[in-house]
Order: C-alpha cells, then structure tokens, then sequence
C-alpha cells in the first residue's frame, strides 16, 4: 500500500495496472489478464460467483445430499478400501448422524491424521454415496480436543477462475483493491453512480462503491439467505449496472451501425408476382412484418432486424419477399441456413418460387466439388440481381458477392454473433452494406430479448396461418414400443406420414446413424407395405435430397432420422412424429422437433418416447411439452429451467455471459434499465462509455459492429 501511493497519484491507483499489487508475479498477472482482469479496477468487478456459508456448523443428521456445509464430529473409523480404485473412507459421526469423507489420493500421514477418535471441522458438498452420505475430498481441519475453534465471521466469496489462480490469491489480491476503494473518493476513478438518483431511491439501492465493498466481502450481520439468493439490495445495484453496461453496448453498436450506407432497395412488383402465386394468402402478421422490413429497406440506413416467429409460423415467405424486393432493385440477396438439410430445402423451395419470375438461384455449400465452386464463384460476383442459398460456406474465403443488398440469415441462434457479422462484411462494397434480417424461431422472452437483442429492431410473426390444429402429444415409456409401431401401421393405411426420430446425445454422430439406420431396418421388418425411408447427417449430400424429395412427394411414408431433421424442414403432410428417448433432450429442442409435424391443416400428434426411469428434470420436461404448444410458453420454462446462455445458444454465450445479473432473477430491471440507457446514450455519451468499459472493458470485441 506505502510503496503504491509513492508511485501513484491519488485517485488513480484502481486505474493502475494490477502487478502494482502485493503479491503479484508476471505468471499470476498473465492468468488474471485470462479472466479479463487487467488493472486494479477489474479487480472490483470480478464478482463472487457464490458464497461459501462457513458461518455455522450444521449437525451431520441435518445435512442433505448437493448442500454445501461445514460441519464438526469425531473420527469413528478410518480405512482403506481396495477396489478398482484405492479409497481412503473414513467414518465421522456426531452423535447426530455419521458421515464418510472419501479420498481417492490420500498420504500415509493423511491416514494417520484421521485416526479413530480425532476431531475434525470439515467444509464441502455433501452427496449420497454406496453407504449413506459422504463427502468426496473435503477440506478439513484437526480440531485440538476440548477446544472451542470459532467459526467464520461472515460468507466466504467464491471467485470465478482460472488454471493456476488459487482463490486465495484473488481473495488478497481483491482485499488490496477494496482497500483502495475504501481510501479513494475523487470523482475520476471510474466508479461514480451514474444512474439517475431516482432509480437508486425508488428501488432502495446502495451507491456503487458501497455495494461492491458489501459484495466482495459481506459483514457478518449481513442477511445471509438473501445474499444467498442474490437479492440484496448491493447485488440488485450491481446487477442494474451490468445489465445498463450491456444494453448500452448493444445500443452503442447499434448506433454505429446506424452511421454506415445501405442501398436503398424500392417496393418493385417482383414481391407482389410470388404473393399473387402462391396457393394462400399471408396472414395479417406476415402482412405486418413485409411492412416493417419494407420501411427499414426503403432507407439508406442498414436494416438490423430480427424476424421471430413461433415455429410454423411461415417466415420463410417472408424472407422470400424481402429478397425480391433487394433483386427487384438490382441487387443481390444472400440467404443462410445452419444446416445442410435445410439449405438444400430452401434451395428447392426458393427455386420453385423464383423460377417463374425469371431470378436466379445460386446454391454454395460446404460440400460442391473444387470446379462448381469455382463456377459458383465467378458467377456470384458477376451476377447482380440473384439470390444466393447457402450454408455458413457463403462467408467463407474467396466468396464475393456482386452487390449484396440484403443477408437473410434462418435459424438465427444456431449461428454465433461472429457468423452473422462475417457475412454482413463479406457484403460490404462501394454500395454500402447490406441490409440484414435475421430469423429466428426460438421465441425469447421480452427481457432476454431487450437485453440480448438490444442492437436489433424487433418484428414478430404473432399468429399461424390459419386452419391449424395444436398437435396432441402424448409421452409413453418406451416398454410401449409394439403398440406404437402397430399404431403407426394403422396411420400409414389412413394415408399419414409419419417421422420417427432417433437421438443420442452425448453420442459421436456416427454411434446415432448408426441407430437411425438399425431402427429404419427395424421398422421396415415390422411393417411389411410401409414405404420406409432413412436420412442421417452421414449420408451423401444427394441421397438425402432424394429421400426428402420422397418423402415431400408423399412416395415415402415414414421417415427414420436422426435430429438432422430438426430445423426448419417442412413437409405439411406430416402429422405424427415420434421421438425415441425425448428424456434425452431439452426443451428448446423438442419444441423443435415436434414443429415438423403440425404444418398442414390436419390433426397431428406426437409421441414423446421415453426410457424410464425418468429424473425429475426430463420429468418436468416432458410434462410442459404435453402441457403446451405455445412456444413462448416453453421458452419461459426453459429460460427458468436452464438459464439464459442455453436459450440463446451457447455459442452467443457472450452475450448471456453475465457475472451478477440474472435475466430470470432480475427480469423486473429490465424496465428501467432501457429507459436509463436511452437517456444516458442521448444525454451523457461519455458516462455511458465509462460504464462500458466498467464492466466489458476487456470482452467488447464481439459487439464491435
Ligand atoms: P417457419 O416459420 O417455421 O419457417 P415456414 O415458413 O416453413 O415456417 O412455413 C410453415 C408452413 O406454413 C409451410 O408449409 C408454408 O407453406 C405454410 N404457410 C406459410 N404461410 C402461410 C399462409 N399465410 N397460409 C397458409 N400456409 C402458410
Ligand atoms: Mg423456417
């Protein structure tokens, strides 16, 4: 600390770089510059991921298996136990209840310490092993017979790591720069409150300082269950100011964005030919949405919207009219799709829908052979006025586009930020940029939404075309296979066709072709005057074309896949589907799944297939898939059950990664932080910088628009 204020002048000693700290070494400093931790300052932000409650000592018949506890008991029995696997067990009991601490790496003076009659502290999680409950390598500590050791004054925090950082050393190194918080009060330090005052007081929350010195290290009167739960007063302070820290970044994004070119693509009668052949007419929401795109393409300002709509909901004709309208103004749009499967759809239907009208259709997979590609290439960028399908291969090197007007991207959370970006930049040229539409199926929650989509207009698709019928799910355990097979007998006489899906996840690809391929043989065997078809992700690129074909075509009546099928594909007649071991996936997933079938105007089901036992989580699972269709409804569930970073895909898992906040927990912030943003970016644009970099300072790249 004395050597640190001769060097530094006050104000500015959180500013410094952290190796002005005690006890720092250029290792240590490299590992904390890992974790985003640079200068002193970062410190502060480097939030406790959880407390440690060594407060009290819980009595062993109280404990319960996944707690976190310190307890205290005398030694009844220590011994080795040989095995596959040598374990040190020793028996520990309080005249409460007995416990076993396990070590599967122990010292012949380990096992002397743990002698029969020692009296031990331990610390740990509790879990239900062979012999009752049991503690896998505790922390412990011999107590000295007759004494009374006092325990921790108040939680120990738990600081988000990194290999070779102990948190003991992140706990002194964060103690020098509380200290430093606690002595510093000049305003230029970077830790002014720079929310409204009206924010703090209405929601009773402490000034910045104060909550992190109070986050950091809790005082022992603290209300311990609230921390616990996140919801005191000083994380709900930090917790708005990550979530205004993010929002603004997004914004800030978002405005920059706003400041380039676009092409200004003009309403053109090309939209208006598909609309009058097409075999229906859109729905109002469709309408409403072309409407919104329409305005957004009409201005030299680059489109960033976001098309949600449940799955079902018809927002591939909608990207198809947004397409014709850049190619009616001369330009070229690019449409990207997360799988093969679905690409090679999207190249059939835009084919059949475009092909009247004159437009070219260009295909760029990952998978064309050197010389097509080449061919493709050239054309790409000698071709204005087209419309390119792909995979991600269409922003991949060498791939020029001629005038790219508009970027349709499907299925828009199977893709990273980085992906979405890459493509917008492949379209840059002395046009400008090109507009950008990014789908998406998996409907997020408002506040997810305000706060992981912060730099995108939003238009949603709110209502299914009409004539639809919810599709009737049942969940039957899988001892019920026979009947389900004759089941499907009888629906294929009735002229049904049927999906039969078969996943394993956790699996190589191959290990679930593999099944897809046994069960598609199974099935055939079993019902003779079936037309069974097969598709997996192994199969050549034209064989699973033909058998889509097929089975669009109605030449193929049941159809064994594996979850290649997942997104996006779309053939209406389907109306059963079956999904083999559905305990296996998540919500989002089989919200999916189930939306291959329910397409067309008939009655549909699907059978939620399930390997019993069942935990209590697929439990739940299966049981809110029964409960609903509605896809917002399951992305509220699934949000609470998972959390935001699997909702959003764990490869956007930048934008979700939130060290305080949580999006569920805090939903209620949302509110205010958008309105506080907006006022602070109109109103103070440097403050909002500051509080930027407060809490993103060394992770932005990726918003970097
Ligand atoms: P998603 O939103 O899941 O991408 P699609 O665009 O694949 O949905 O459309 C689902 C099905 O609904 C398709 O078979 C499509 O032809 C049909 N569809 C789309 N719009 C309408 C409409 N306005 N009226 C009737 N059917 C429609
Ligand atoms: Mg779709």
């Amino acid at each position: 600390m004395d050597g640190l204020s001769a060097r530094t002048t006050p104000g500015t000693a959180l500013a410094r770089p952290v190796t002005d700290l005690k006890g720092i070494g250029p290792k240590a400093a490299g590992r904390c510059a890992r974790l985003g931790i640079v200068l002193v300052r970062d410190l502060l932000f480097h939030l406790p991921l959880r407390y440690q409650d060594r407060t009290r000592l819980v009595p062993i018949g109280a404990l319960r298996p996944g707690a976190e506890a310190a307890f205290e008991g005398t030694v009844e029995l220590t011994q080795v136990q040989f095995g596959r696997r040598r374990n040190l067990l020793s028996r520990v009991s309080d005249g409460t209840g007995a416990i076993t601490l396990r070590l599967f790496h122990f010292t012949a003076a380990q096992q002397r310490n743990l002698a029969r009659g020692t009296r031990l502290r331990c610390f740990g999680e509790v879990r239900s092993g062979p012999a009752g409950m049991e503690m896998v390598h505790p922390e412990y500590e011999r107590l000295a017979p007759d004494v009374v050791t006092p325990v921790e004054q108040a939680l120990t925090p738990v600081y988000p790591t990194t290999e070779g950082l102990h948190q003991l050393t992140l706990r002194r190194l964060t103690d020098q720069a509380l200290s430093l918080l606690a002595s510093e009060t000049l305003a230029d330090d970077g830790l002014e409150d720079w929310l409204p005052v009206d924010v703090l007081a209405g929601e009773r929350l402490p000034t910045l300082r104060a909550a992190l010195a109070f986050v950091h290290r809790p005082p022992p009167d603290a209300a311990v269950t609230e921390i616990l739960a996140g919801r005191h007063p000083a994380q709900r302070r930090l917790a708005l100011d990550e979530l205004l820290a993010h929002h603004l970044s997004l914004r800030r994004a978002r405005l920059n964005a706003r400041d380039r070119h676009a092409p200004i693509l003009r309403e053109n009668p090309l939209p208006e030919r598909l609309r009058a052949n097409l075999p229906y007419a859109l729905t109002d929401a469709q309408k409403r949405v072309f409407s919104e795109i329409l305005a957004d393409l009409g201005t030299p300002t680059p489109m960033l919207r976001l098309l949600q709509g449940d799955v079902g909901s018809g927002k591939t004709v909608v990207a198809a009219l947004t397409a014709l309208t850049a190619i009616g103004s001369g330009c070229q749009a690019a449409i990207m799709a997360p799988t093969e499967l679905l690409a090679e759809q999207h190249l059939r239907t835009f084919s059949r829908w475009l092909a009247p009208l004159g437009v070219p259709v260009h295909w760029l997979s990952g998978r064309l052979a050197k010389s097509e590609r080449a061919r493709t290439l050239a054309t790409i960028r000698e071709t204005p006025a087209a419309l390119v399908v792909g995979t991600h291969a269409l922003f991949q090197e060498g791939v020029e586009f001629a005038r790219l007007g508009v970027v349709i991207i499907d299925e828009q959370h199977r893709f990273g930020v980085h992906q979405r970006l890459a493509l917008r930049d492949k379209g840059r040229g002395e046009h400008g940029q090109p507009h950008q539409l990014v789908m998406t199926a998996t409907p997020i929650p408002r506040t997810l939404a305000m706060t992981a989509y912060a730099e995108l207009d939003v238009s949603v698709i709110d209502a299914l075309p009409p004539g639809r019928q919810p599709v009737a799910t049942a969940v039957i355990p899988d001892s019920r296979r026979e009947e389900i097979v004759t089941r499907i007998g009888e629906a294929t006489r009735s002229g049904r066709q049927i999906y039969w899906v078969c996943t394993l996840i956790d699996e190589s690809e191959a290990l679930q072709c593999q099944a897809a391929t046994e069960t598609a043989a199974a099935l055939a065997a079993s019902l003779p005057g079936v037309r069974v078809g097969l598709v997996h992700g192994r199969m050549k690129d034209t064989d699973k074309d033909t058998v889509m074909g097929d089975f669009a075509t109605g030449a193929i009546d049941l159809l064994v896949a594996t979850t290649v099928i997942e997104v996006g594909v779309d053939v209406p007649n389907a109306s059963l589907m079956i999904i083999d071991n559905a305990e296996r996936l998540g919500l989002a997933q089989l919200h999916q799944l189930r939306g291959r079938v329910g397409r067309g105007n008939q009655a549909s089901d699907c059978v939620l297939m399930y390997r019993a036992p069942l935990g209590p989580l697929a439990r739940e699972r299966l049981a809110i898939m029964r409960g609903t269709t509605d896809g917002f409804v399951i992305a509220q569930r699934d949000l609470e059950l998972r959390g935001p970073g699997e909702l959003l895909g764990t490869r956007q898992a930048g934008v979700a990664a939130l060290r305080i906040a949580d999006l569920v927990r805090d939903a209620d912030l949302v509110e205010a932080v958008a309105r506080v943003s907006d006022e602070l970016l109109a109103n103070a644009p440097d403050r909002a910088e500051a509080l930027v970099n407060r809490w993103l300072g060394h992770a932005l790249d990726y918003a970097e628009v």
